[in-house]
């Protein structure tokens, strides 16, 4: 049998029709499994157990966020004992990467196809119409976004070969016992991942809809998609799109004051804030201590910090709001002295009430919007097509929130350089560093630095992995091995078969 069906199973297990009520976000899963849709809420029910899916620490509330953190030079594992540390040292073999990596994508993919099925055949009367189409918008977004994040870990990056190479493997369709899915190129993943993100964007609701996809969530990602794709004018309109009817609907920026705490903001439809898109955990419906609030803090795992190059990089601009969400462990704050020397990233601050493992987890956000939209922007510039009023208006905004004595004008040139090197500072610890480097076609170059608020943290890496370039075989992941044993996949070049 192969072993995405068998890992499928698994999945349609895990949404389950149980719970009596309409609480998704605090949703147990039950043996029931569903292979059908018939009723609108079936759908809900399904894309509920989805988001429950997402939640786990395996994938967005840990696993599949830290990776592209700690592989990158902005952050580290605290040591090579750490759960992060296989992930930093690009210690991943062809028997020892978790099977989770893959595993679960192909969860939410599979159950994202059984309403995809069946959902155009639900009998649904006019008032009922948004409703369906919200939810297929939903389930489009989300098969678009786990088979993006698929072709980040097993696909090298478009731009280094236009696609040539070999991605994930594009399932569309709920899979019967016998199938057997090849891998597609790199090129026809994101041919399958913008033609859904596109679609889902026509169809989805504009409002505030707590721990969901909405319409400017999805356009955030498409103008992330098409970053990645090469296609730098639909970006740019995609990413414009989406803040215009994001502010039209209610959300903003954080100001300066906001920035340090708001975090820890339960967003509201009276007040969304600037988070487009959260997985949201509760102390009654936690990841546990396997999750980015408890592994990034010193008072938890303490598990992944932030580099000193990194840290210093940080420093230059002492009144940078940035710094206050980058905690520096000192004695007279934590009792283990194992923290001491080191700084962890702030940004997974627990809701009011809540224990730091219970903390959300933005996966998009406006300001993400507003850097696509300058690097795209940039990008046009330098290609001769001029954009660069627009890249100063989007860039200015992210700088000036940042420092408000900080701003960038319509005169002054904007490199794409200046554009990344903001994108680092404003999401570090949010999982883009080390693709947003290999995308862009430059290395991960990891720099020996020295802070003595930092005394403790040092590179731990061999040498060899002091510079991660594209033509590291590394920088994928190998097809996990019982993947493999089963479906008889070809693994990635340079793990071996
Ligand atoms: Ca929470």
């Amino acid at each position: 049998m192969n072993k995405i069906y068998q890992y499928i199973m698994i999945g349609a297990v895990a949404v389950g029709l149980s719970s009596c009520d309409n609480d998704w976000l605090d949703l147990e899963p039950s043996d029931s499994v569903i292979t059908n849709v018939k009723t609108l809420s079936d759908v809900e029910f399904t894309l509920n157990g989805i988001y429950s899916t997402m939640q786990s620490s395996d994938a967005y509330s840990g696993r599949l966020v830290y990776y592209g953190d700690v592989t990158g030079d902005d952050m580290q594992a605290v040591s090579s004992t750490k759960r992060t540390a296989n992930a930093y040292l690009y210690g991943f073999t062809k028997s020892n990467a978790p099977a989770s990596y893959w595993r679960i994508p192909y969860e939410i993919i599979q159950n994202c196809n059984v309403i995809l099925k069946n959902i155009d055949n639900i009998p649904v009367g006019d008032d009922e119409k948004d409703k369906l189409n919200d939810y297929k918008g939903q389930a489009l977004a989300l098969r678009g976004m786990t088979l993006f994040d698929l072709t980040k870990l097993y696909g090298y990056p478009y731009t280094k070969d236009n696609g040539a190479s070999m991605g994930a493997c594009i399932v569309t369709d709920v899979l019967e016992k016998d199938a057997m899915p090849h891998r597609s190129t790199v090129a026809q993943c994101y041919d399958q991942i913008l033609k859904d993100l596109k679609e889902s964007t026509t169809l989805l609701g504009k409002k505030f809809n707590k721990g969901k996809l909405n319409r400017w969530a999805a356009l955030t990602l498409l103008s992330r998609a098409y970053l990645y794709h090469g296609d730098n004018d639909k970006a740019l309109d995609a990413a414009k799109q989406a803040i215009e009817g994001a502010e039209d609907n209610g959300y903003a920026l954080w100001t300066n004051e906001e920035y340090p705490t708001a975090w820890a903001n339960d967003a509201s439809k009276q007040k969304p804030g600037e988070v487009l898109f959260e997985i949201i955990n509760l102390t009654t419906d936690s990841p546990g201590k396997e999750s980015l609030g408890y592994l990034y803090n010193p008072g938890g795992y303490a598990d992944g910090c932030v580099t000193v190059s990194f840290y210093n990089y940080l420093s230059k601009d002492k009144d940078d709001v940035r710094l206050k969400i980058i905690n520096v462990a000192t004695k007279d704050k934590y009792s283990s002295s194992s923290v001491y020397g080191r700084a962890f990233v702030n940004k997974y601050q627990p809701q009011q009430g809540e224990n730091v493992m219970d903390a959300n987890i933005p996966l998009i956000r406006l300001s993400e919007a507003y850097l696509n939209a300058a690097e795209a922007a940039a990008k046009l510039t330098a290609a001769g097509n001029d954009h660069n009023a627009e890249a100063a208006e989007y860039l200015h905004a992210i700088v000036n929130r940042a420092n408000p004595a900080k701003s960038v004008d319509a005169a002054t040139t904007v490199s794409v350089d200046k554009v990344l090197d903001e994108r680092r500072k404003e999401l570090v610890g949010e999982g883009h560093r080390m693709f947003d480097l290999l995308r862009n076609g430059k290395a991960v170059e990891r720099v020996k630095a020295s802070n003595k608020a930092l005394s403790k943290t040092k590179h731990t890496c061999s040498d060899e992995f002091m510079t991660i370039g594209l033509n590291n075989y590394k920088i994928v992941l190998p097809i996990p091995l019982a993947e493999r044993n089963v479906s008889h996949l070809p693994n990635n070049p340079g793990y071996g078969e």
